[in-house]
């Protein structure tokens, strides 16, 4: 598999421009790094799985995920801009061509940002099937009414994927059947029956809860059939599994050089503390941890690259990268002692945003269910 040396090297050069200095400034107030995506999506990095037709570069999704782990690796923050890469997919393989043409070239430029995903909601959860957001087909116009949690860059998108009911629940229905994709205009929607409220969360995400109250969104912004969306989504996830397994291998490098470069300049009783065994092992573990998790995460690449379905693969590489990465975080703090609490060197906020991947976009336990039921054959256990 192409190691894309010189993406990677383009990309590092980018994020020099974003020292530490910035993102703690950021974090401090909470605020969404405007330049930094502003220069990404310039340099063109954000459109690169965008298909050459539509004006992206329709490169394979090895070289996005060698994006996104250089953006991690280099200590930045791709959590404010990476669904911009894979939430197009839904609109690429499901949308007429109208819709891809209406709305990827501008993707692709930056005119337009597809990153918000409107997906879980209070009351459901994992259980999406279960969601009660609802969108009534009245004359040219769905009717949208309910309520997201969780939806990431919501204020900083132009454009959302939203999933929504479309024909009611009734007895002996699949529950995943009947929900729809809308594309939603977050211009046309603010004011008209979309209220976005922000969420204070303990790493600086931009995520917020949305409320639709009738809101009005045209029925040709319909994704591929109604009553299918949830399959659409479905077929999505692989590649956003991976991406984001990426992404922690990415921080796992990040904190185990932080680590392993602390541990040999800091001296304590005459003799660097990475001297000590204590200290050095568990830097070791997590390197040999995150080295079998970016094992996975190409094994995975390859099989999605080759046509395949690697759900098992894709599943695996996010919890396992996920768990590299939390290790990392947790050994790169314990490595720093009382400065590993110390905001200017970074390693709390990273250690901080890392933890999300535990919990989303799926947490572990659904991951191993998955694994359990259909790797394993054991029983559904929910
Ligand atoms: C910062 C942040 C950003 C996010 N961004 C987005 C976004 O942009 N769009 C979007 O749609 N969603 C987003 N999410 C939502 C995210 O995908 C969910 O939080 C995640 O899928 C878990 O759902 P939940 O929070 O409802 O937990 P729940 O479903 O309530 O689960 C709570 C706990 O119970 C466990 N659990 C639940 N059911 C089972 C079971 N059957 N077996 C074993 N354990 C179980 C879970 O593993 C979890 O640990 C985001 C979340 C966060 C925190």
């Amino acid at each position: 598999m192409e190691h894309y040396q010189d993406i990677r090297e383009a990309v590092a050069k980018l994020c020099d421009r974003f020292p530490g200095e910035y993102w703690r400034a950021l974090d401090r107030d909470m605020t969404y790094p405007r330049e930094f995506v502003e220069a990404l999506t310039e340099a063109g990095w954000l459109s690169i799985l965008i298909p050459e037709e539509y004006g992206g570069s329709g490169l394979p999704l090895s070289a996005a995920a060698a994006v996104l782990e250089e953006i991690q690796r280099a200590g930045c923050n791709g959590g404010a801009c990476h669904a911009q890469m894979y939430t197009m997919g839904t609109l690429l393989r499901h949308g007429s061509e109208a819709q891809k043409l209406r709305y990827l070239p501008r993707i692709a430029t930056g005119e337009l940002r597809l990153q918000a995903f409107g997906v879980t909601e209070p009351t459901s959860g994992t259980d999406t099937g279960a969601l009660k957001t609802t969108a009534r087909l009245e004359g040219d116009q769905f009717v949208v009414k309910g309520q997201k949690i969780w939806t990431s860059r919501a204020e900083h998108s132009d454009l959302m994927l939203l999933l929504a009911r479309t024909t009611p629940l009734t007895d002996g229905m699949k529950k995943t059947d009947g929900l729809s994709v809308l594309i939603v205009d977050m211009g046309q929607a603010l004011g008209n029956g979309l209220t976005i409220r922000p969420i204070r969360t303990m790493m600086n995400h931009a995520t917020t809860e949305v409320f639709f109250d009738d809101l009005r969104v045209p029925a040709e912004n319909l994704i591929g059939e109604e009553g299918k969306g949830f399959r659409y989504i479905l077929s999505g996830m692989n590649a956003e599994r991976i991406l984001i397994a990426s992404e922690c291998v990415g921080d796992a490098k990040w904190f185990i050089e932080k680590a392993a470069g602390y541990a040999r300049e800091r001296h304590v009783f005459g003799r660097a503390i990475g001297q000590n065994q204590g200290i050095q092992f568990p830097i070791a573990r997590a390197y040999a941890n995150m080295r079998a998790a970016e094992l996975m995460v190409r094994e995975a690449l390859t099989l999605y690259e080759a046509g395949r379905n690697p759900g098992a693969e894709a599943n695996m590489a996010k919890m396992l990268a996920a768990d590299a990465s939390n290790e990392a975080a947790n050994v790169c703090i314990q490595t720093h002692g009382g400065f590993g609490f110390a905001e200017e060197y970074d390693v709390e906020r990273k250690f901080r945003e890392t933890r999300l991947y535990q919990v989303a976009p799926i947490s572990t336990n659904l991951i191993l269910s998955f694994l359990s039921e259909h790797v394993l054959g054991l029983p559904r256990s929910y």
